[in-house]
């Protein structure tokens, strides 16, 4: 559980986004100035950063740094598992929408039935192609906007590739909501997200149970593959169309068939999102080729409302 340190710390770090990024920003700068000067250091020219005020101002001020902030909560977490470089595959043509992943990874992250670290959307590419289901969480991006725009250092980019938030050092201020491309990205607005009120230990690492005030996302599932298991998604599928796996051994295996990676992205056409973008997701996407079942089927498994608003969707595109 949480002790109550890290509950002041975590309310003063959103406290200061309250009284505004810049006037916070300002005063962190201010202190490292005071500090340089009182060591009689010579002054170095320091990195600038753009951050809004509070009336909607875009202005610069000092990059702040590790030795004016208290060191981040976790280092071990941050580090990443030693010779690993995680990905996910997804093979397009076997989703059927059946939702099981994302009421695995709910479960298995505490969330909200309104909150999906995966989504299951409903894609028509051209007026003249089907359409077909595309499960989607967190990229995992090599070249990671989010992270690049975190004022605070709260999103990191690990060894083995993952993308984490950290609860304890994020202050809310939703730049990486907006920076990224995929909207991968979710805001605990809830007091039901605050992990004082749960009984489990709190991790930058698992980042369950979210916290009131912070940023969450898809994290996939660092934790299980410190235990040899697959992500919740991967392990829940009843299609097997999410493999996942470490691209340094070249492996992926959605947990009943084992495959090449490089082999399989390679015979089979693998592509990533947006790819002209240049974020270097770390999720690929088999084509939705020789599917064996019409979309519709898909269909079943959603409420009206989804299904609904599913339709509209593909009938704007036709
Ligand atoms: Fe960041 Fe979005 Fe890429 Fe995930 S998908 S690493 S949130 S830019």
């Amino acid at each position: 559980m949480a002790n109550n340190k890290n509950k002041d710390d975590a309310n003063e770090r959103r406290g200061f986004l309250k009284k505004g990024l810049a006037l916070g920003l300002g005063s962190l700068v201010a202190g490292k100035m005071l500090y340089a000067s009182d060591e009689g250091e010579p002054k170095k020219p320091k990195e600038k950063i753009k951050v809004l005020t509070q009336e909607g101002k875009l202005i610069e001020v000092d990059k702040p740094t590790c030795d004016s902030c208290e060191p981040p909560k976790g280092i071990e977490a941050r580090k990443g598992i030693d010779g690993r470089k995680f990905t996910m595959v997804i093979d397009l043509s076997k989703c059927t929408n059946a939702r099981k992943c994302v009421e695995a990874c709910q479960h298995g992250h505490d969330l909200l039935p309104s909150q999906e670290f995966m989504q299951v959307n409903l894609i028509k590419d051209t007026d003249y192609s089907d359409p077909y289901w595309q499960p989607k969480s967190c990229f995992h991006c090599d070249n990671p906007p989010c992270v690049k725009v975190c004022p605070v250092g709260a999103t990191f980019k690990r060894t083995d590739g993952i993308v984490l938030v950290d609860a304890d050092q994020c202050i809310g201020c939703k730049f990486c909501i907006s920076a990224c491309p995929y909207s991968a990205r979710i805001f605990n607005w809830s007091d039901r997200d605050s992990y004082e009120t749960n009984s489990l230990e709190y991790s930058p690492e698992t980042q369950t149970p979210g916290q009131m005030g912070t940023v969450s996302k898809c994290d996939f599932c660092p934790d299980r593959a410190r235990e040899g298991k697959l992500p919740y998604c991967a392990s829940s599928c009843p299609m097997g169309a999410i493999y996942f796996g470490d691209i340094n051994e070249d492996t992926i295996t959605n947990g009943e068939e084992t495959l090449r990676f490089k082999e399989t992205i390679a015979n089979r056409a693998g592509y990533v999102d947006k790819k002209e973008l240049g974020t270097m997701p770390n999720t690929y996407y088999l084509p939705p080729a020789n599917r064996s079942f019409d979309y519709e089927k898909g269909f079943k498994f959603v409420d009206e409302d989804r299904k609904k608003r599913y339709e509209e969707s593909i009938k704007s595109k036709s």
